[in-house]
C-alpha cells in the first residue's frame, strides 16, 4: 500500500483549527468535485462512490504514532482533522477511524466539501466528529457548477437540504466555509447565501475565504476588495457577529518530525507550502535547501509562483 507514511502530517497552522493534525485518508486525488479554485492539483478521479481506501487499523495506527511523536517533541495539537488529497468523506472507513481517534483524547475535525451529506451513513459517520466544516460555494446551479464543477449526478438541492438535516441533530461544532473568486457574477448570490446560511442550526462560524494558494485554473484570482466587503456586509446582516474572514496567510508555523524528506512530501501533498514556511522547517530540523532541489529532481514536488510568492507543491 503506498504512501502509508503520509496518511498523518503536520501538525500545520489553521486559523479556524489552531495547531492541526492532518489525517489523509484518500490516497492520490479522488473527489466528487473539481473546483477551479483548487490548490490540490488537478482531478485524477472522480467519483461520488463511497469506498474503502486503507484499514482504519493502519490509519489509526499511523495517527496515534504521529499524535505520540509530536508531543514528544513539546509540540501542541489543537485538533486532529480529516483533510485529505480530495474528498474525506468518499471513505466507507470513515466512521470506524474517527472512532478509533477519538481515544487519543484530541478533538477531531473534518473539512469536507459537503457533496455526500444527503447521504445518511455519510451523516452519521460525521455526527461523531467533535467539528465539521462544511463547503458553501453558492446556492444558485450556475455558479456551482461553474465553480464546483461536480461530478455527474450530484444535487445541489440536496446538499443543502443534507446540511440543514445534518444541524439539527450534531451536537459538536459547525462551520462553514464560502470561497469567493474572481470573474464570478455573483448577482444576489450573497444574499441567497446568507439566507441559506441562517438556517442552519447552530452554525457556529461562516467563514469567507479568497484562493490565497495557487489554484487549479489560472484565471482564478482573489476577489476585489469591495466584493469581499460586500459580501462580508451581507452574511453579517443576518448572522450578526458569526461571520469571519479567511484571507490571510495560515503562517509558517509546520510541525517537523525530524524526517525533514517526508515531512515536506506529506505536507505539500494537501497543502502547498510558501518557500519562507519550508525554509522555517528546515532550519528546525537543521537540514540545507538541498532537500527541496533534490525532492523537484527526482520529480516529487514543484515549485511554482502565486500572487508574488513562491510555492511548493507535491506532484500528484
Ligand atoms: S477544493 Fe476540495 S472539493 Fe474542490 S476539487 Fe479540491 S479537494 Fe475537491
Amino acid at each position: 500500500m503506498e504512501n502509508i507514511q503520509q496518511i498523518a502530517f503536520g501538525p500545520v497552522p489553521s486559523r479556524r483549527l489552531g495547531r492541526s493534525l492532518g489525517v489523509n485518508n484518500i490516497p492520490g486525488k479522488i473527489c466528487s468535485y473539481s473546483c477551479v479554485y483548487c490548490q490540490i492539483g488537478r482531478n485524477f478521479k472522480m467519483t461520488t462512490t463511497r469506498q474503502a481506501f486503507y484499514d482504519p487499523e493502519i490509519v489509526f495506527k499511523t495517527v496515534k504514532t504521529k499524535v505520540q511523536d509530536v508531543l514528544s517533541r513539546g509540540e501542541k495539537i489543537d485538533y486532529i482533522t480529516f483533510v485529505p488529497d480530495g474528498e474525506p468523506t468518499l471513505d466507507k472507513n470513515l466512521g470506524k477511524e474517527v472512532n478509533l481517534i477519538k481515544t487519543l483524547g484530541i478533538r477531531v475535525a473534518i473539512i469536507t466539501n459537503s457533496s455526500l451529506i444527503y447521504d445518511p451513513t455519510v451523516q452519521n459517520d460525521l455526527l461523531n466528529f467533535d467539528l465539521v466544516s462544511f463547503k458553501v460555494d453558492a446556492i444558485s446551479e450556475e455558479i456551482f457548477r461553474k465553480i464546483n464543477r461536480p461530478f455527474k449526478g450530484i444535487e445541489l438541492e440536496k446538499i443543502l437540504e443534507g446540511i440543514k438535516t445534518f444541524s439539527e441533530s450534531f451536537k459538536g461544532t459547525l462551520i462553514t466555509e464560502t470561497m469567493i473568486i474572481s470573474d464570478i457574477d455573483y448577482g444576489d448570490e450573497f444574499d441567497r447565501l446568507a439566507n441559506y446560511l441562517s438556517t442552519i442550526k447552530n452554525l457556529n462560524k461562516a467563514y469567507i475565504s479568497i484562493p490565497t494558494r495557487p489554484p487549479q485554473e489560472s484565471w482564478v484570482k482573489v476577489p476585489t476588495e469591495e466584493t469581499l466587503n460586500v459580501a462580508f456586509a451581507v452574511f453579517e446582516s443576518k448572522l450578526n457577529g458569526r461571520v469571519e474572514h479567511l484571507i490571510g496567510y495560515e503562517g509558517n508555523e509546520f510541525a517537523s518530525s525530524g524526517n525533514l524528506e517526508s515531512d515536506i512530501l506529506s505536507i505539500t501533498a494537501v497543502h502547498p507550502m510558501r518557500e519562507e514556511a519550508a525554509l522555517k522547517l528546515i532550519k528546525k530540523d537543521r537540514g540545507s535547501f538541498e532537500v527541496i532541489e533534490r525532492l523537484i529532481k527526482k520529480g516529487l514536488i514543484k515549485r511554482i509562483e502565486y500572487q508574488g510568492h513562491r510555492y511548493y507543491l507535491r506532484k500528484l
